[in-house]
């Protein structure tokens, strides 16, 4: 129990610790290691109240405080005597950099131990850039050899780039409206953002590249960056956190201002609603205009007064039955027939009365037909009935039906009236005149032999 309990101590106490080979623990144990800073890249390393301080600096402090690693810190006058001191031995390692062809002929490194976007500055009124695209023909202000340098000259040769001394003077000339933008690594744009007081500046968007940072060390140090790689994977995203808030407060814009969303929003809303009311207005256009060309076709084909067919649908209905008839060799049948003596109808008792005399008997007739059967008023007192599919005494079997339910039939106004009847059907040799011709002298033959009856090919009466 004793003994479980020492060890249950031990393990919180080593919880952060590395887990290092014998060799790596020797080899750091028996050295003092060298580094070599350069403090001009703020915020990874530079002075502050004249102490070391930065990205890097709080991260290799995490290192070396989990490997238990002694070192001392030397601060060079430049990049490139960093470079040489590693490159020559006379340093064991530099806390923050990239790693390129270059570099990796004289030196190793460790894995990356954060990983930044390479961002986009402007002007607080540009909106969010979301892609390369947006920065087409716009003049590009980058650090010289800085990496974002690089990468523009790479993938977008034939983009506005102009090099200047540093991310400070990147970002004067975006904020003197001399460039659109300025690019380079986000915690670097946000730092020179903030501490030069670029009121006028913000992020606008990312570009599609990232920057890792990782330690480089001279050669020979391989036990070193295996025991730096190992305490690196160590490192909580808590810990992160805290370096990163410490030194990148960012407004970074994600998408669209709120100024921009309401402007979008709103013109949106208004395109919307006038096309909803546009479509409105043309689906009402569109069902009163079919209101009016079904009006019209039917006042083209209908007879205003009694609701049935008019002549010139009769006209083009009976032409089109004749065809199809001879075309299929089937019979066709047409009823003629006028109402005796309409004139002293309307003499005794009006013509309004007459008027709907007419409409009463065009209900009669309509109600008693089959379907497809054709109807109209020829004219006057006149109406007409085609008979597709019908002989001749088929057709007048119809006419005798009709001619006595209309002298049966007890009308509102009226006593009583009769109709007299020519009744046909199609020959070879007609066509729709002939038809007519001989249909109407039926109905006169019939006026002659006394009204009230049906006069038919057959020349029979009824
Ligand atoms: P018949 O037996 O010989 O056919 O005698 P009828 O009086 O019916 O014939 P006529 O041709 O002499 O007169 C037809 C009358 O039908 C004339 C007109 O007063 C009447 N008429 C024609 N069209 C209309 C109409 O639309 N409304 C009314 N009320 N009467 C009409
Ligand atoms: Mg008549
Ligand atoms: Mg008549």
């Amino acid at each position: 129990m004793k003994k479980l309990l020492i060890l249950l101590c031990a393990l919180v106490l080593f919880a952060n610790d590395v887990n290092l080979t014998k060799e790596e623990k020797n080899y750091i144990n028996s050295h003092t290691f060298k580094c070599i800073i350069s403090t001009s890249w703020a915020p990874f390393n530079t002075m502050i109240n004249g102490k070391l301080e930065g990205i890097s600096v709080d991260f290799w402090k995490l290192v070396k405080k989990k490997l238990h690693l002694k070192s001392h810190c030397i601060i060079a006058p430049s990049w490139s005597t960093v470079l040489d001191a590693i490159k020559h031995k006379r340093a064991d390692l530099t806390i923050g950099t990239d790693i390129t062809s270059e570099k990796k002929k004289f030196a190793i490194f460790s894995k990356p131990y954060a990983t930044f976007p390479i961002a986009i500055a402007t002007k607080n009124d540009v909106g969010f850039i979301g892609s390369m695209i947006f920065l087409q023909n716009k003049k590009i202000a980058v650090g010289k050899n800085y990496t974002a340098a690089q990468l523009l000259k790479k993938y977008f040769p034939n983009y506005k780039i102009i090099e200047v001394e540093n991310t400070k003077k990147a970002l004067e000339l975006v904020n003197k409206g001399e460039a659109y933008a300025a690019i380079d690594i986000m915690p670097v744009l946000v730092y020179n953002i903030n501490k030069y007081e670029f009121a006028n500046l913000k992020i606008a968007g990312k570009t599609p590249w990232k920057f890792q940072i990782r330690f480089m060390l001279s050669k020979d140090n391989e036990l070193l960056v295996s025991a730096i790689n190992k305490a690196i994977d160590t490192i909580t995203d808590k810990q992160k956190k805290e370096i990163y808030k410490k030194w990148i407060h960012v407004t970074y814009q994600q998408g669209y201002s709120l100024k921009q969303v309401l402007l979008i929003v709103f013109v949106s809303f208004i395109i919307i609603v006038a096309l909803v009311y546009w479509i409105r207005m043309l689906k009402k256009e569109i069902n009163k205009r079919k209101e009016i060309e079904k009006e019209l076709q039917k006042l083209s084909i209908i007879d205003s007064l009694t609701g049935i067919f008019n002549r010139y649908k009769i006209d083009t209905a009976l032409k089109q039955q004749i065809s199809y008839s001879k075309r299929h060799h089937l019979p066709l049948s047409v009823i003629f027939f006028d109402i005796d003596h309409f004139k002293k109808i309307n003499d005794t008792y009006g013509h309004r009365i007459g008027d709907k005399i007419l409409k009463e008997i065009a209900d009669i007739i309509k109600h008693s037909l089959r379907e497809y059967d054709i109807f109209g008023r020829w004219g006057g007192e006149e109406f007409i009935i085609i008979l597709p599919n019908t002989n001749l005494l088929q057709a007048i079997k119809v006419a005798k039906k009709l001619k006595s339910l209309i002298e049966n039939h007890r009308f509102k106004y009226i006593d009583g009236l009769t109709c007299s009847f020519g009744v046909t059907e199609l020959m070879p040799e007609d066509n729709s005149d002939s038809i007519l011709i001989r249909v109407d002298s039926f109905m006169y033959e019939a006026k002659k032999r006394g009204r009230n009856q049906i006069v038919s090919d057959l020349n029979f009466k009824f």
